[in-house]
């Protein structure tokens, strides 16, 4: 059967490797840490760095297409991987969503809302920013940030200063703040042949800047529900894009404002594994690997919840719940704000 490359071994490549194998697929997972979540059930495992040219060459021998499960791929090992098997999402996917200025600029050329933004290259830029737009606003990190690290909020002009010590030195973006009522999630699907399948939005709600649940469904008027669906599909057309994407928008009386697109699985998606036919890792696997995309259609109502930290000490009780379907990584320590698992409640939408 053919072999699924997957760049990186967290939860989410872990549960790429499980709906894979389930549909008679391998996969090697490449990722530098020493024990990686997913090498429990990926059929290979490669544990070099993403500078290791011999280990990357062989990893891509052994695979027929490479897909990733978090943003930040090197450049480089792109180049080489890119250059050996197909990549897919594609290159312009990734390298749009790890550049929160690029990102943002990409939306707005498609027509989209954003935050205002404006790019942070020193101190002089931050103060136009901040005369111009006003506080609250966001300072963030262009690269690398996640779960609302390497970001710091300006509540009043005075702060600044220290919201930019935040950033120590990297490349920042300032972000007007936006007073969303609520946030949301659209998890959409494009397959090989251009095909786009959308699940339902789901709303979200953060704690310490960390998913803490995803609920579907989500308020959200007709309308609006149209207007996510439909803006993440010209996202996805626009980038002529192969997998499942995750798009975080806020929800306004002005309408929907888009926050981030992430170009792979997404947290907010896992309640689709309780919820749909074909959840989103299943669907995914069908787009990388060229196969028809499933329905996204919803036939539950789901709540999902992340255990973070000591929250898996509650699984004795959640097992003891009949309607809880639970998701344990084996992961080993339970650090604060490491996500261990987490659990979809279903009941009848
Ligand atoms: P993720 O783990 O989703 O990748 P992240 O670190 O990339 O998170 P963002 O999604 O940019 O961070 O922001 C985290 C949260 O902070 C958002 O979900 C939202 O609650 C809040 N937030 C971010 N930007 C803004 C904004 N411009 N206005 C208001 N709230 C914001
Ligand atoms: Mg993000
Ligand atoms: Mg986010």
């Amino acid at each position: 059967g053919a072999c699924i490359g997957i760049l990186g071994g967290g939860q989410l490549g872990r549960m790429l490797s499980v709906a894979a194998s389930r549909l008679g697929l391998r996969t090697h997972v490449y990722d530098p840490g020493a024990n990686p979540p997913a090498g429990h059930v990926a059929e290979r495992v490669t544990t070099a760095d993403w500078e290791d040219e011999a280990a990357l060459r062989a990893f891509a021998a052994s695979v027929d297409v490479i897909t990733y499960e978090f943003e930040n791929i090197p450049t480089a090992t792109l180049d080489l991987l890119e250059s050996l098997r197909p990549v897919r999402p594609n290159r312009r996917a990734l390298a749009i969503s790890q550049d929160r200025l690029t990102e943002k600029d990409f939306l707005t050329g498609l027509g989209l809302t954003t935050a205002p933004y404006r790019d942070v290259p020193d101190r002089a830029a931050l103060a136009a920013a901040l005369a111009e737009h006003g506080a609250p606003a966001i300072l963030k990190t262009r690269r690398l940030g996640y779960d609302g690290k390497g970001q710091a909020r300006i509540m009043a002009p005075g702060q600044a200063e220290a919201a930019l010590a935040e950033m120590g030195g990297a490349d920042a973006i300032f972000e007007g703040f936006v007073r969303f009522t609520h946030e949301v999630s659209v998890i959409a699907a494009r397959g090989l042949n251009g095909e786009v399948s959308c699940y339902d939005p789901g709303e979200n709600v953060h704690e310490d800047g960390i998913l803490r649940t995803t609920t579907v469904p989500a308020r959200l008027a007709p309308g609006q529900h149209m207007d996510a669906v439909l803006l993440a599909g010209k996202i996805l057309n626009a980038l002529d894009y192969v997998g499942v994407m995750g798009v975080e928008l806020f929800v306004t009386p002005k309408g929907l404002v888009v926050n981030e697109i992430a170009p792979r699985v997404h947290n907010s998606g896992h309640w689709t594994q309780a919820g749909c036919a074909v959840d989103q890792f299943e669907q995914h696997i069908r787009a990388v690997a060229g196969w028809p995309l499933g329905n996204g259609q919803r036939y539950a109502d789901v709540v999902m919840e992340n255990l973070i930290g000591d929250d898996v000490d509650r699984v004795p009780a959640l097992s003891r719940e009949a309607d809880t379907q639970i998701h344990l990584y084996g992961k080993g320590a339970a650090r604060p704000g490491r996500k261990m698992g987490h659990v979809n409640r279903v009941s009848r939408g």
